[in-house]
C-alpha cells in the first residue's frame, strides 16, 4: 500500500530552537535536517513527510491573527496532495492558533494536528520527538478530520484547548471536553467524540485579522474607567473573563452603564468565565444576571481562546453584531457545549442591534 503523505508546517517554537535556556531562539534549517534524520520515519507505519520552515520561524509570543491566516493558506495550497498535517508551533499561543483554525477551515476532512514542545529537540532529553512522531502517525494513520492538539500523550480538540503549564511537560488541557485520543500503549481514538467528516469538503478558508477584537480579565476594583478605555473605539469585539458562572461587579452601576453603552453601540462583548472549567450562566446570581442586562453574551463553556478566535472569525465575516451575538451562542465547530447555552442566557431586554433595536429574545 502507498504510503501516506503527511505536511509538516513548521512555524518556529522551542521544539526547534538550539542554544541554552535563556538564549534560546529559532535555528533556520536545523529542525527540517533533524527531522529528515529521524530513524522512525523508515518505519512502515509512518507517513512520507515534507517539511516546509516557515520564514521567519516565531516564537509564538510574536504571532498575531496574520500569522493563523498564513497557516491556514499553507494547509489549503497544500491540501489536495497530502492525507493530513502536523503543524509545529511554539507553544505559548498555541491553544489561541488551535482555536482559530478550526473556523478559519471551513470543509477540513483531513487531520490536522498541532504539536510542539517544551524542551527543544536538541536536548538529550526531550518532549519533542515524542510529540513529533506521534503527530505524524496521527495525522498519518487515523481520519480525525479536526484541529487538534497533541501534547503530552493526549490528543485534544484544538478549540477546547489552553496551555496550563509554563514549563511541565503536561502543558495542555481541554477542561471542558474529554480527548479524542489517549496515547498509552496503543492509541486508543475516542470515535463517538470525534468530529464527523462535513458534508460540503472543499477546503474554504476564512480570513481573519480585520476585525478590532481584544480580551479583558475581570479583576476586583477594576474601574469602569478602565473598562470604559478597554471598550473605546475602534474595539468591535471584547472577550470579558468574568468571575465563576459569569459575575461581574453589578453594584457598582458606572460599571454597568459602560458595559451597556458599548453594547448600544455595537460592540459585541462575551462573557467567559475565568475559572479553569465549567460554563457561564447569567441566571444563577443578581451579579450575573446585571451583565446579560446589560448586553454581554454568554459564551457557555467556551474558553477565552475560542471565545476570542471566534469572535475574529464572525466579525471578519461583516455579520450585524445581534447576528454575530446570535451565532456566538450557537456550536459551530465543536467550540462549546451546546447544552451550555440552551438555558435562557439571552438578555432580559432581548438582542439588539447596532441602532439599539431589540432582534431576539427575551
Ligand atoms: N516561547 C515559546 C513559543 O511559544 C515556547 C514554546 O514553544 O514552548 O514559541
Amino acid at each position: 500500500m502507498a504510503r501516506k503523505r503527511v505536511y509538516v508546517a513548521y512555524t518556529g517554537g522551542t521544539v526547534g530552537m538550539r542554544g541554552n535556556p535563556g538564549a534560546r531562539a529559532p535555528a533556520p534549517g536545523y529542525l527540517t535536517e533533524r527531522i529528515r534524520e529521524l530513524p522512525e520515519l523508515g518505519a512502515d507505519e509512518m507517513p512520507e513527510v515534507t517539511v516546509r520552515a516557515y520564514d521567519p520561524l516565531l516564537d509564538s509570543a510574536n504571532m498575531a491573527p496574520e500569522n493563523w491566516l498564513e497557516i491556514a493558506r499553507d494547509l489549503q495550497a497544500r491540501y489536495d496532495d497530502h492525507d493530513g498535517f502536523v503543524v509545529l508551533h511554539g507553544t505559548d499561543t498555541m491553544a489561541y492558533t488551535a482555536s482559530a483554525l478550526p473556523f478559519m477551515l471551513e470543509g477540513l476532512a483531513k487531520p490536522v494536528v498541532i504539536t510542539g514542545s517544551q524542551i527543544p529537540l536538541c536536548e538529550v532529553r526531550n518532549d519533542a520527538r515524542e510529540n513529533l512522531i506521534a503527530a505524524l502517525l496521527i495525522a498519518g494513520n487515523h481520519a480525525i478530520p479536526e484541529v487538534t492538539v497533541l501534547f503530552g500523550n493526549r490528543l485534544m480538540r484544538g478549540c477546547r484547548t489552553k496551555k496550563i503549564d509554563a514549563s511541565g511537560l503536561d502543558a495542555f488541557a481541554s477542561p471542558n471536553f474529554p480527548p479524542l485520543a489517549v496515547l498509552g500503549s496503543r492509541i486508543d481514538v475516542r470515535r463517538d467524540r470525534v468530529r464527523e467528516i462535513p458534508a460540503e469538503t472543499k477546503l474554504t478558508v476564512h480570513e481573519v485579522g480585520g476585525p478590532v477584537v481584544g480580551a479583558l480579565r475581570l479583576f476586583p476594583g477594576m474601574t469602569p474607567r478602565f473598562l470604559e478605555n478597554a471598550l473605546s473605539a475602534p474595539i468591535q469585539g471584547l472577550v470579558l473573563e468574568t468571575f465563576g458562572v459569569g459575575n461581574g461587579p453589578a453594584r457598582n452601576a458606572d460599571f454597568l452603564r459602560v458595559l451597556r453603552e458599548a453594547t448600544d453601540r455595537g460592540v459585541v462583548v462575551v462573557g467567559t468565565t475565568q475559572c479553569w472549567r465549567g460554563e457561564v450562566d447569567f441566571e444563577s446570581y443578581a451579579t450575573g444576571q446585571a451583565l446579560g442586562e446589560a448586553g454581554v453574551t454568554g459564551g457557555g463553556d467556551m474558553t477565552a481562546e475560542a471565545a476570542l478566535a471566534k469572535l475574529h472569525y464572525l466579525l471578519g465575516r461583516k455579520l450585524e453584531p445581534a447576528q454575530v451575538r446570535h451565532e456566538v451562542r450557537r456550536n459551530l465547530v465543536g467550540e462549546l457545549t451546546p447544552s451550555a447555552t440552551d438555558a435562557p442566557i439571552l438578555p432580559s431586554e432581548g438582542l439588539r442591534d447596532a441602532e439599539g433595536r431589540v432582534v431576539a429574545g427575551p
